[in-house]
């Protein structure tokens, strides 16, 4: 069986099931209301984060690492909440605990009144730095099959995934493959979706991590129209102090290796966020206050992985001799 066969394969099984009952989005759509209403951050929290610590590997091993220690957080329903801090203090870590991809070793996460303990794809979409579109299919069948892991509807996803194609200005581009595309359009194709999921919650890694400086800075200001039109909560993974400050609602400083929140730094600026914003006084005054908050820990991190360079290159030594 082809790909192409087997995708059918799977949409119709998929469709079956829903046409017997199981129409999951419909009831989640209930739940919310069914509408948007506006761009308002709330009060009400979106993500509880409690006392959430993680470790990889065995205590005493090599490759033991603390990732996170001991982190809490809420994150308010309809704000933008950027994570920045050194590479390698455990923000993906923490976006991928939060995401339900990983279990903690240590704390919860509530989502909603509900804590998360997998994956929750009727309430959080995720968009990494790498955009994991098939190559195969065109963009808009990209967007299509999202929506039908989660089980969206046959009869919706069409009118779906126009909609979040034209949110990210890529329908001119719908019947692309993504090797036609360049790197921008494939992240905006990746967030297309993301979106056309209609999630609460978005959980975005480093996603214009791998792009030039100019196509970040479009795709941050797209993005920050798109906040101003919707209610979604989003967690933001990013090492750019000036996207940090041009996209968020508040940025939250980790500290180095194990990772926890070191500091919350609001930004009071409304989206969509004008060009001009980035050249004021205060989008310069709260980057070089984020600048000075992280700075010390980056020298932490760096002298950090000077040691476990060495004590690594040291136990290979030891068992290089006989
Ligand atoms: P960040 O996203 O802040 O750069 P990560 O959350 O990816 O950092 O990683 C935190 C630490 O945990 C790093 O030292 C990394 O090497 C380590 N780590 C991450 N994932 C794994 C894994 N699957 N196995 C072992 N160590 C890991
Ligand atoms: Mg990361």
């Amino acid at each position: 069986m082809d790909a192409i066969e087997a995708q059918g394969e799977l949409e119709s099984f998929i469709d079956q099931a829903l046409h017997r009952g199981i129409c999951i989005q419909e009831r989640v759509e209930e739940r919310r209301g069914g509408g948007e209403d506006g761009n308002n951050v709330t009060d009400e929290v979106a993500v509880r984060i409690r006392g959430v610590s993680h470790q990889f590997g065995e205590q005493g091993g090599t490759r033991y690492v603390r990732a996170l220690l001991d982190t809490s957080l809420d994150i308010r329903r309809g704000e933008l909440l950027c994570l920045i801090g050194p590479s390698g203090c455990g923000k993906s870590t923490l976006l991928n605990i939060m995401g339900g991809l990983m279990e903690p070793a240590a704390g919860t996460v509530e989502v909603g009144n509900q804590r998360v303990r997998g994956p929750m794809p009727q309430e959080i979409a995720f968009v990494f730095q790498e955009n994991a579109l098939f190559p195969w299919s065109t963009v808009i069948e990209n967007v299509k099959l999202g929506m039908m892991f989660q089980g969206v509807r046959k009869a919706k996803r069409e009118s779906r995934a126009k909609l979040s194609l034209e949110a990210v200005g890529l329908m001119d581009f719908a019947d692309y493959y993504p090797s036609q595309l360049s790197g921008g359009m494939r992240q905006r194709a990746a967030l297309a979706r993301a979106l056309s999921l209609e999630t609460g919650i978005l959980l975005m890694d480093e996603p214009f991590g791998a792009l030039d400086e100019q196509t970040r800075m479009v795709l941050g200001e797209d993005l920050s129209v798109l906040l101003s039109r919707t209610d979604k909560t989003i967690v933001f993974v990013t090492h750019s102090l000036g996207e940090a400050v041009f996209l968020a609602d508040r940025v939250a400083v980790f500290s180095a290796r194990p990772g926890t929140i070191k500091e919350i730094i609001e930004v009071d600026e409304p989206h969509p966020r004008k060009p001009d914003f980035i050249t004021s006084e205060k989008f310069t005054r709260i980057r070089n206050r984020l600048y000075s908050l992280l700075h010390d820990e980056i020298r932490k991190a760096v002298s950090q992985s000077a040691v476990s360079e060495r004590v690594a290159a040291d136990e290979s030594s030891r068992e290089a001799k006989p």
